[in-house]
């Protein structure tokens, strides 16, 4: 049965909802709705102007309307007084295909039709910088390996507290914080579940974490690599498949405790993977942390070739454990909806396909890649990534009219990046 809205504000002390969408570029768009007018806009939505937000619309285009999701519906715990509500853009009484939460239901539609369920978690990780964006806030942060700093993290221990009893409450079983591998890095670990309530809970994270830290003049950032020197933020996430109760990558018979529906759904992950890494790697930035040499700390953490591996955090895929893979590409800035539509459409394409992953490659890519021949990279820069998005065949037929309004909207903000004069390139060619 549907929440009903106007009852659970009288019930629960709701006296504002925030009716969000996020659009293409990952920023979150919001009416804040007072509670008597929720149930007409429960039943017709909040209308928006399409073209003021990333969705590849015109100024002459009626009204988008975003219907807000009772099942998603979260009071936020630093101002209990306001629901969230996660919303669905309509044009015309019709789904914006193009609109990020849409596809990745699209997607959970089709497969629930093969009567199979996408279970994730993610590791969201993140900064926690001056409120100028300069630097790492805690200027006693400064070891060469950082990673676990017992007292780095208890320094923000009132932040990082006050975002994990958030998410206590809100009943995410959250089970681990830490203080990552780059100075003022860390991440907060909370459990998997169904791919849309993992989407909507890792948008909300994003906004939660934002909102906290900015209570404590900080300012939390997603950027997957905020500075050249230390290991970046990703945004690592795990997978498994299932069919009612049952997880269909178990197979305790398999290698490493994966069954063959596993490993075809990981053959069509690397097979997507150049194309897959515009959406899990939207922003130019991305691609430093993804190309980057080395760090401070001494690894990167992150991918550069599209190769899967046991126990081995230096590959685009790790398989942990028995019954589920770690998907390490994703960075900071992916679209929480996009990043499991992506996986879903190329993990899906795998099954059908059955697309065969190759061999495993149980060895230090950091160190030893170029000792393997015929490896494949992961795009150098956004512009590489958008042409494969748009030349793969499988990702263009399973996310349908998204990916031309993706990839024009990207496109004009590559050449915007490629149109600035950067301090490198004085250095390097005043004197050429
Ligand atoms: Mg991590």
């Amino acid at each position: 049965m549907t929440l009903d809205l106007e009852a659970a504000a009288k019930e629960r002390g709701i006296a504002y909802f925030l009716i969000s969408y996020t659009d293409l570029f990952d920023t979150q768009r919001a009416k804040l709705v007072p509670a008597s007018a929720i149930r007409a806009m429960a039943r017709d939505g909040a209308g928006f102007a399409g073209f003021a937000s990333w969705l590849d619309m015109t100024p002459a285009d009626p009204d988008v309307f975003a219907l807000p999701d009772p099942a998603g519906l979260i009071q936020l715990p630093w101002k209990p007084e306001v629901g969230w509500l996660p919303a669905d853009l309509t044009m015309e009484g019709k789904p914006v295909a193009q609109g990020p939460r849409n596809l990745l239901k699209s997607l959970i539609a089709e497969a629930a039709r093969d009567g199979l369920q996408m279970k994730t978690g993610v590791e969201c990780e993140f900064f926690l910088i001056t409120p100028d964006g300069s630097s790492p806030a805690d200027m006693a942060d400064r070891q060469p390996k950082p990673c676990y700093d017992q007292s780095a993290l208890m320094r923000r221990y009132d932040v990082i507290t006050e975002i994990c009893d958030a998410m206590l409450k809100l009943g995410w079983a959250p089970y681990q914080n830490d203080h990552e591998d780059a100075n003022g890095q860390f991440e907060m670990n909370w459990a998997y579940d169904d791919a849309l309530v993992t989407a909507d809970r890792h948008a909300f994270f994003k906004f939660m974490a934002r909102s906290i830290a900015e209570k404590h003049g900080l300012r939390a950032t997603f950027m997957p690599k905020p500075f050249a020197e230390l290991t970046g933020s990703g945004c690592h996430a795990h997978v498994s498949l299932w069919r009612g109760d049952t997880n269909v990558f178990s197979d305790p018979e398999g290698e490493l405790g994966l069954s063959r529906e596993a490993y075809r759904f990981i053959g069509g992950v690397m097979h997507s993977a150049r194309g897959l890494a515009a959406l899990t790697n939207p922003t130019v930035n991305s691609y430093k942390r993804l190309n980057s040499a080395t760090t401070t700390s001494g690894a990167t953490w992150s991918p550069n070739t599209i190769t899967y591996a046991g126990n081995n955090r230096t590959h685009m895929i790790r398989i942990p454990e028995a019954g589920r893979f770690e998907f390490r590409l994703a960075d900071g800035a992916a679209n929480p909806y996009l990043l499991q539509a992506g996986l879903l459409a190329a993990g899906l394409d795998g099954l059908r396909q059955e697309r065969d992953p190759g061999p495993r490659l149980d060895l230090n890519m950091y160190t030893h890649g170029h000792m393997v021949e015929g490896v494949k990279r992961l795009p150098l820069n956004l512009l590489d990534a958008l042409r494969a998005l748009e030349a793969s065949p499988v990702l263009s037929e399973a996310l349908g009219a998204f990916v031309p309004s993706y990839v024009k909207l990207k496109t004009q903000e590559w050449e915007s990046y490629a149109r600035h004069l950067t301090q490198w390139e004085r250095d390097t060619t005043l004197d050429c």
